[in-house]
């Protein structure tokens, strides 16, 4: 058998390199421009997704692979079982097979057409499916009907017309992502022309020792294996990706990613840091002066932070706790043991209105103390910021509390010992490294409300340490979790008046649809409106993300102060707020949230002694994934739960915003789906590290670590 060309192209792998002296760069600096095939104009169609170099290319993986071992031309094909042909719709649509009513497909090849025909099917489905021109590849039972040969009922898939134009390459072909005017075929060749020219001269990124522990293939075998794949491996494995090239490329990435994390822990643990040194009987006294008890839970993560500031190391530390389980207290108690001893606190939260609200509690936790606050957010005057800037910068200010204006700005912090962040994920790696870089090597304290699985957030933050308080403050109330159809408003509008009659408060949640905060704006203000004339005699107010601070204040002072009854808002509240009279919240259109969304949102409630409810509005029916998903909400209110569930639905780009979270976007590898992969390969490089700390062994693993992960994990001062 013939090899189709793309793939004789790739076997020149195997042959002694002429390359043009020119440009004897190395894969990774070599530019895809003058690859034989690309040129100036698909270079610059590469470059709309980030193909730069021949390395790039290599790392394009396909999206998905089509089996068309059995592929054979029309005209070849025979009546029987597994048969698969290609081609192009030359006409579909309803036809008549007798008086019966049939769906039938004309498909055509170079070679032929033949019929292929249901007699079970929604006609305006298929009519919306199939239109003529497509390409199709069709497997399944090829059977004769008056000497012609037709399938009936066929498994079709549909593909790119150019895919068609392979009936002469047989065999697993790979589909990369589509890329805007550059078909398959020419894709599949510019990559076998880049393998052709490096592939003998790759250098395994793995070490060999690793290789032969872990039983993996090498670089080149596995870089063949998916762009140009032998038919051995069965079919569902290429497909699934779960072959031996697979796995080692999996294991790879998740490699480099977790020796970025390795190194990075390595390093902060060697650092020099500042040692806090903590008086038990003064502690002692501060929580004597706190409204409440803390829990024991809140003891142990305190103890855990207090050993770490001692220790002439910095702090880097997460903190992980459940909305309401009161980790506020105990980032202000670690405030203040550094404050006493004389250095500076940061205090970084993600909105203006949490900020605000730690200001305001820092002020009422820690008034005795007299410590001078200053607020700093975007909303200041730039006179007031240049006071602020001035004041901090002479160390008049040991407690500073913002958004991440702290880091934008031109702060500095001549004594910064302490930097607390809240609601870590909405801030990536590089903002906390920012703040961090405030100072000389402070301590770090993350806090984070999303109760990320242990396993996971272990891998993710794998440089962190982690502190989890897994206890509720005594006497929280359950909350009582229901849903509402969208169809039956009456019962919402009959539940909010009997709380608000009672003189209770609650909430009014509204989503920001297509990332519109105008049109979210738009709901919630007709929403107050109605409600104001549905209860005329209760006090409503509207906040959004536009509402000026003064007003915000007032807003949130009255509604703190029960003057206010209910507050119809935007997703601003979203995090953080805490009124304790606070007993009703409903959600508008709350399919539209995350689950853990959903939980923060739930837990601005049920803070006080009465019993709260949480109403979720849909207008998805009981029947559906998204009605199912929410119901998830009435059943539990363990936030590691519902943070597993909503992990398991929505994948953890989605559940932690890669964005935001600084999580890195891995190419190949998939945190759920390849778990157990990334367990071993945590493990060997954190076993590495510790080895080779300087990564001398081997070289070109700080090399690629660097080039891979140096900007991503902020590696770039490993040197
Ligand atoms: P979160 O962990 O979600 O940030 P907060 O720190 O805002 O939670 O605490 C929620 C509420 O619980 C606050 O009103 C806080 O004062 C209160 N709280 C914290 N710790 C305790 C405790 N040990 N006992 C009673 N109330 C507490
Ligand atoms: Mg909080």
């Amino acid at each position: 058998m013939s090899l189709p060309s793309w793939k004789r192209e790739a076997q020149k792998a195997d042959r002694p390199v002429v390359r043009n002296s020119v440009f004897q760069k190395s894969l990774d600096e070599y530019p895809v421009r003058f690859i034989k095939g690309v040129g100036p104009y698909f270079a610059d169609l590469l470059l709309q997704k980030q193909i730069e170099t021949a390395e790039d290319l290599l790392f394009y993986y396909p999206h998905k692979y089509l089996d068309q071992r059995a592929l054979v031309r029309i005209t070849d094909l025979t009546p029987g079982k597994d048969r698969v042909i290609a081609g192009r719709i030359v006409t579909c649509g309803i036809a008549f097979a007798g008086r019966r009513k049939i769906f039938e497909i004309l498909l055509g090849d170079d070679t032929g057409a033949i019929s292929l025909k249901w007699f079970r099917f929604n006609p305006r489905q298929m009519m919306g499916i199939f239109k003529k021109g497509m390409g199709l590849l069709v497997s399944g039972e090829a059977s004769e009907f008056r000497r012609n040969i037709q399938f009936i009922h066929p498994t079709v898939q549909i593909v790119d017309a150019d895919v068609v134009e392979q009936v002469s390459a047989p065999g697993i072909v790979p589909v990369y992502s589509q890329i805007a005017g550059l078909g398959q075929k020419s894709l599949r060749k510019i990559v076998a022309n880049t393998f052709g020219l490096f592939g003998n001269t790759l250098v395994d990124p793995l070490p060999e020792s690793i290789r032969q522990k872990r039983s993996l293939i090498s670089k080149k075998e596995s870089l063949q294996e998916i762009h140009f794949p032998s038919s051995t491996s069965s079919s569902e494995e290429i497909l699934s990706f779960r072959t031996p090239a697979y796995y080692r490329e999996i294991y790879e990435e998740f490699f480099f990613m977790e020796l970025g994390l390795a190194l990075r822990r390595s390093l902060i643990k060697k650092e020099e840091g500042i040692s806090i040194k903590v008086d038990v009987e003064t502690v002692t006294v501060w929580k004597q002066g706190l409204p409440f008890t803390l829990t024991g839970a809140q003891e142990r993560v305190f103890e855990e932070i207090v050993h770490d500031i001692t220790e002439p190391h910095p702090m880097n530390r997460l903190l992980q706790g459940d909305v309401g389980s009161g980790k506020t207290v105990i980032a202000f108690l670690a405030a203040l043991a550094a404050i006493e001893k004389g250095y500076q606190v940061a205090l970084m939260a993600p909105t203006e209105i949490l900020a605000e609200q730690h200001y305001r509690n820092a002020g009422k936790l820690l008034g005795s103390f007299k410590i001078p606050m200053a607020l700093l957010t975007s909303r200041l005057t730039l006179d007031e910021k240049r006071r602020a800037h001035a004041r901090i910068r002479k160390g008049l200010f040991p407690f500073v509390i913002g958004t991440h204006a702290l880091i934008a700005e031109k702060v500095s912090f001549p004594q910064l010992g302490l930097v607390i962040i809240d609601e870590q994920h909405r801030f990536g790696v590089l903002q906390r490294a920012a703040l961090k870089e405030k100072g000389k090597n402070p301590h770090v304290l993350v806090m984070t409300a999303t109760p990320i699985p242990r396993t996971l957030s272990m891998t993710i933050y794998g440089d962190l340490d982690l502190s989890v308080i897994d206890e509720l403050p005594p006497g929280r109330q359950k909350i009582e979790t229901r849903i509402v159809s969208e169809k039956n408003r009456r019962i919402l509008y009959n539940l909010l008046k009997e709380r608000l009659e009672k003189g209770e408060q609650g909430y009014v949640v509204y989503p920001l649809i297509e990332e519109s905060e105008k049109l979210a704006l738009r709901d919630a203000t007709r929403m107050s409106e109605e409600l104001q004339q549905i209860f005329p005699k209760i006090s409503i107010a509207l906040l959004h993300g536009k509402t000026p601070t003064d007003e915000k204040e007032s807003i949130m002072r009255s509604f703190q102060s029960g003057g206010i009854q209910l507050l119809v808002s935007t997703t601003v509240i979203e995090v953080g707020i805490d009124v304790p009279n606070a007993t009703l919240m409903v959600i508008e259109h709350a399919e539209r949230f995350g689950l853990s969304q959903l939980h923060q949102l739930r837990g601005r409630v049920g803070r006080g002694s009465k019993a709260s409810l949480c109403l979720l509005v849909t207008a998805f029916g009981g029947n559906s994934p998204a009605y199912q998903r929410l119901k998830v909400m009435c059943e539990t209110q363990d936030g590691f739960k519902i943070a597993e569930e909503d992990l398991k639905i929505r994948g953890p780009g989605d559940f932690l915003g890669t964005r935001q979270s600084g999580l890195p976007e891995l190419r190949v590898a998939n945190l759920i789906r390849d778990y157990s992969i990334l367990k071993i390969a945590r493990e060997d490089a954190f076993e590495w590290i510790q080895k080779d700390p300087k990564l001398s062994s081997y070289p070109p693993l700080k090399d690629i670590l660097l080039r891979r992960w140096g900007q991503k994990l902020a590696l770039a001062d490993v040197g």
